[in-house]
């Protein structure tokens, strides 16, 4: 034995975890049962973690407890009975306690220690962790169970260390309780503790004051015994409800809603937020629209919903317009669950400070003084939250191989790989560690994921006869990009928020935690291990081996069309009949959303190769005249029109300030080519001429084409230098089919499972033109004479057959001295960049595209 303190840590252990609370005892729970052995610190007196700690009035969890509770053992379940729909924390406490007892966890737990120190030995393959009361223990594996809310974050406050008066933290409460009878009391901060907390003091003290940076949004809880339906459907098959709050969005079973908020009538609207306020959960209120944390639009109802309340609740209106947030979406901080949290300000002794209003100048020694009063306190509450998820992680000297620490590594942000792992630092984990669901979850539900992963990657490891276990750079430099990817097209990010880093001074800008879902998480965990533990590299005396990959590289939104057009189970395009094909086109250009609105939107006929052909025109909302873009639509020369890339044409107006005009060229199989791209040029030339008649500028013209679009455009350009005019300005080409050589990667690579595939544009090549002609560079403009073209974007998707003819296109341009700029969209597909207000991530893509076209144009006609 090896302790410092007297107490019984081994030397040497096959795991060290840090923490006691939920995730640190099932941790200890489940080591055992591997027959391994393992040692647990807490710097608590006892288990419990969150629960130990965060003792305040009020305190419960937000989660109902007939879900916030260990599924492991259904004898466990069956031996616990919860008293309320969301129970104190009490009574968490003790379920955690009866857990450690009922397991015998305690024996391998080291209470009132804290973890200071850990050190990989890579001679040895071990880590040495050292503690805040000399231990000293070498371990193969050291866990953080740490906790994501553990760390509690210092006040900032000036001069609080003069107030004379009694001082508490919500989150280091006394365990002998605190009487505010009688008592001038202070609460700083609205967060969920707060929130809970602010009834409960309010009912004991003399005079309560809430100082109050930030309002949030709360709904009342409406806590009472646990919901007869919860109740029932465990009764009924305990095992299926546990697997489908595994397999939920937010580790509790929901039904998710496909009723948009923009687009759902205003008594659909009013019902579905009616319902979700009684109910009084919180996955409840935050599924009210499937697109409530996608759209402003559709966040704003219900936020505004919230706001009519909390107006309708508190009785002062200045008190209730403070109270009301207005800083950030509804859900982009974790919403709060509170009972009468909003009716305590009726209450004669209580009191709000809008700190926006007026800033706390200083703490003193009888109280607080904001810059236009000073108050006298008996005692002041700090509800200031904590440092979140990374906080307790990098408070410990965790040091890697070669002796890089992780807090030097997450500087400017944490990475990891799942939230599981990190590069650098062999044989470590983190239980909810940053990147994975934790705090967007039921966190019980989300630590019991992470828990059985680790355990089972250790047992790998040892069956396996391996050492060490790291993950790759690029395994965790992919996963971090979806992390981000999948933020980046929710509201989240908009916020100051804990999930930002936002409330600790300094702390880097990340959205920490995993927004896609616990399912898709979950999903993810499973198919990196199937895949022979994809991104991790093991080690050990017989070699190292290793599958190396990003898991997740198609861009979030874009993975959810592909799901749902899998599950509609739709017969491939090129088995239909062109009609067929066409209708189907028709009826899917009809579900879409609209686009953005323009100025003005006008349909006509223009004079083609052959005939006249019908175009839309879309004027910007700004005074012209305006340069122009002859627009040509996507669909293998056989499929599509105007309508069929109208919200495309909208959102390249609404950003570009542009006369998009969108051409209806012949289609194949009536007419083959040379007919599409004849009529192209025709348009160009029409348009051309007649550009001052249309509203822009003549001699301003640009050409802009999607796939089969992009290929008449790009002839359209070698055609009008050909004939000595109408010169172009530019040339958008938006994944073109450049060139009939489907030899190219990306045609084997991407063959099949987005959209457009191989055997389709063989469907559309067959269509258009005869295999004698495909090397005619007015059917393959790569094939063409390439030099004195006007400057290109090239837009290609990293997943579609096309991509390579794009950057030979690209390539190709610029050796013939053309200015040209290539945009890899990562992540898309053929078909998802013009999905305007369905693939969100294709928002930048297009803001590049509309950003090239003003570029074509010369600064004095751009606006
Ligand atoms: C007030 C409050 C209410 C919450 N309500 C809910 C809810 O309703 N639903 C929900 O899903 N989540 C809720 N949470 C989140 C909650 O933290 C988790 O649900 C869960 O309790 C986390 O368990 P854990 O074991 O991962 O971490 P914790 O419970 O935080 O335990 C971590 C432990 O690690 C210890 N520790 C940390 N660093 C060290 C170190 N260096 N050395 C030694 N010990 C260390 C800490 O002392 C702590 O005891 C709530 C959090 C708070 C603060």
């Amino acid at each position: 034995m090896s302790s410092g303190n007297g107490s019984s840590v081994p030397n040497e252990v096959d795991v060290v975890v840090v923490g006691a609370g939920f995730a640190g005892l099932y941790l200890l729970h489940r080591l055992r049962k591997l027959g391994l052995s393992a040692k647990a610190f807490d710097a608590a007196g006892d288990v419990g973690g969150t629960w130990y700690w965060n003792r305040y009035p009020g305190a419960r969890c937000d989660i109902p407890t007939t879900d916030y509770a260990y599924s492991f053992d259904p004898e466990l379940e069956q031996d616990w009975t919860w008293s309320e729909k969301y129970a104190t924390q009490p009574e968490i406490l003790s379920y955690l306690r009866h857990v450690a007892d009922r397991y015998d966890l305690r024996r391998d737990i080291e209470f009132s220690t804290s973890v200071a120190s850990a050190t990989w030995d890579e001679s040895a393959a071990r880590w040495q962790v050292v503690t805040d009361r000399g231990d000293q223990v070498v371990c193969r594996f050291y866990v953080m169970a740490s906790g994501c809310l553990s760390l509690p974050k210092s006040p900032e406050l000036d001069g609080a260390e003069r107030f004379r008066g009694d001082v508490y933290y919500t989150s280091r409460w006394p365990h002998e309780g605190v009487d505010f009878t009688g008592k001038r009391v202070a609460v700083i901060g609205t967060g969920s503790s707060g929130i809970q907390s602010i009834p409960l003091i309010a009912a004991e003290a003399a005079q309560l004051t809430v100082f109050q940076r930030t309002p949030n949004f709360s709904i009342p809880a409406h806590n009472g015994p646990p919901a007869a339906e919860r109740l029932a459907a465990l009764e009924r098959d305990r095992a299926a409800y546990r697997e489908s709050a595994r397999w939920s969005r937010g580790g509790v079973p929901a039904e998710l809603t496909d009723v948009s908020g923009v687009t759902a009538t205003a008594e659909v609207r009013r019902a579905r937020f009616e319902a979700a306020w009684e109910a009084g959960e919180l996955f409840a209120i935050l599924g009210v629209f499937n697109d409530l944390m996608l759209n402003p639009a559709s966040n704003d109802i219900v936020a505004e919903m919230i706001r009519e309340r909390i107006r309708s609740i508190v009785l002062d209106p200045a008190t209730a317009a403070a109270l009301c947030p207005s800083d950030h979406p509804f859900g982009t901080k974790r919403p709060c669950l509170d009972s009468n949290y909003f009716q305590t300000y009726n209450l004669p002794h209580v009191r709000l400070v809008d700190l926006r209003r007026e800033p706390i100048s200083t703490v003193t020694e009888a109280g607080i003084d904001t810059v236009g009063e000073s108050f006298e306190f008996d005692a002041i509450v700090y509800a200031t939250g904590f440092d979140a998820m990374t906080g307790p992680i990098v408070a410990v000297d965790i040091s890697g191989r070669g002796g890089v620490t992780l807090k030097e590594e997450w500087a400017d942000g944490p990475s990891a790989y799942l939230g599981l792992a990190a590069v650098g630092f062999p044989n470590f984990f983190m239980i909810t560690g940053p990147g994975s669901p934790s705090v967007m979850s039921n966190m019980v539900v989300s630590i019991e994921q992470h828990v059985d992963w680790v355990v089972e990657c250790i047992d790998h490891i040892g069956t396996e006869g391996y050492d060490t276990v790291e993950p790759t750079p690029v395994a965790q430099v992919g996963w971090m990009q979806h992390v981000a990817d999948c933020a980046a097209i929710t509201l989240y990010p908009t916020a100051n928020s804990w999930y930002m880093g936002a409330n600790v001074p300094g702390k880097p800008r990340v959205f920490l935690p995993y927004i896609g879902g616990v399912d898709a998480y979950r999903a993810v965990c499973d198919e990196v291990v199937a895949a022979d533990y994809l991104g991790f590299r093991f080690t050990g005396s017989k070699g190292s081996h290793c599958n190396d990959g990003v898991v997740r590289r198609i861009q979030p939104d874009v993975a959810m069309v592909l799901e749902m057009m899998a599950a509609m189970e739709l017969p491939p395009l090129e088995s239909m009949t062109v009609e067929d094909a066409r209708a189907f086109m028709t009826a899917t250009a009809a579900m879409s959303p609209p686009g953005p609105n323009v100025g003005e939107i006008v349909d006509g006929v223009l004079p083609g190769a052959a005939g006249e052909l019908e175009y839309r025109l879309y004027r910007p909302a700004s005074a012209g005249p305006h340069p122009v873009v002859a627009y040509f639509h996507g669909g293998g020369w056989v499929l599509g029109g105007r309508d069929s890339d109208d919200p495309l044409c909208r959102d390249l107006c609404a950003r570009s300030d542009a006369i998009i005009v969108s051409v209806n060229y012949r289609h194949a199989p009536e007419t083959r080519f040379p007919a599409a791209a004849e009529d192209a040029f025709a348009a160009v030339r029409w348009i051309a001429a007649n550009a001052a008649e249309l509203g822009g500028i003549p001699g301003q013209l640009a050409v802009a084409g999607w796939s089969a679009g992009g290929n008449v455009a790009a002839v359209a350009c070698q055609l009008a230098r050909d004939a000595g005019g109408p010169d172009l300005v530019g040339q958008l080409l938006l994944s073109p089919v450049t060139d009939s050589d489907m030899s190219r990667p990306s045609y084997q690579e991407n063959a099949e499972g987005y959209v457009l595939t191989a055997a389709l544009m063989r469907w559309f090549w067959d269509h258009y033109c005869d295999p004698a002609d495909r090397m005619n560079a007015k059917a393959s403009p790569l094939r063409g004479d390439l030099s004195n073209l006007p400057p290109a974007l090239i837009v290609t998707a990293e997943f579609d057959p096309l991509s390579d003819e794009g950057v030979a296109y690209a390539e190709a341009l610029a050796d013939a001295g053309v200015p040209v700029r290539h945009l890899a969209a990562r992540g898309h597909i053929h078909t998802s960049v013009p999905m305007v207000d369905v693939v969100l991530s294709g928002a930048n893509v297009r803001a590049e595209m509309a950003l090239a076209i003003r570029s074509f144009f010369p600064a004095a006609v751009r606006v």
